[in-house]
C-alpha cells in the first residue's frame, strides 16, 4: 500500500520552474538517458506527484545520479524542465531528509 504525502509537492515545488504535472508520461526522456535509470525522470515525477515519499526515498542514489545533461530535455515533447524538476527534488532530499 503507498503512503501518500499529500504536503510532498508544496515541499518541493519552491520554484515556479517545477513543471513535473507537464510530464504526460510518454517515456521519450527514458529512452534517451545515457546513464539508463530506470526511474528517471518520468517515474520520479509520477511519484512525486503522488505523494509516493518513500519510492523517491528509495531512488536517492539514482536522483543524485543524474548528470544534469539535458539530452532528455532537449527532446522533450512537453517542454517539462526535467533537470530543474530533478534539482529540487535533490534539493528537498538534501534538506529534509539527507539533513545538508
Ligand atoms: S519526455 Fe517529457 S513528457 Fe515524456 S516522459 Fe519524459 S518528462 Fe515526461
Ligand atoms: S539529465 Fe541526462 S542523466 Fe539526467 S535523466 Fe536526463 S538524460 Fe539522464
Amino acid at each position: 500500500m503507498i503512503k501518500v504525502n499529500s504536503g510532498l509537492i508544496d515541499k518541493i515545488k519552491i520554484d515556479e520552474n517545477f513543471n513535473a504535472s507537464a510530464c504526460f508520461n510518454c517515456g521519450t526522456c527514458s529512452a534517451l538517458c545515457p546513464v539508463g535509470f530506470d526511474i528517471l525522470p518520468r517515474k520520479l515525477f509520477r511519484y512525486v506527484l503522488l505523494g509516493d515519499e518513500e519510492k523517491i526515498l528509495e531512488s536517492t542514489d539514482q536522483i543524485f545520479s543524474c548528470l544534469l545533461c539535458r539530452m532528455c530535455e532537449e527532446q522533450c515533447p512537453h517542454e517539462v524542465n526535467i533537470t530543474e524538476n530533478i534539482r529540487l527534488i535533490r534539493s528537498y532530499l538534501a534538506k529534509s531528509k539527507l539533513g545538508v
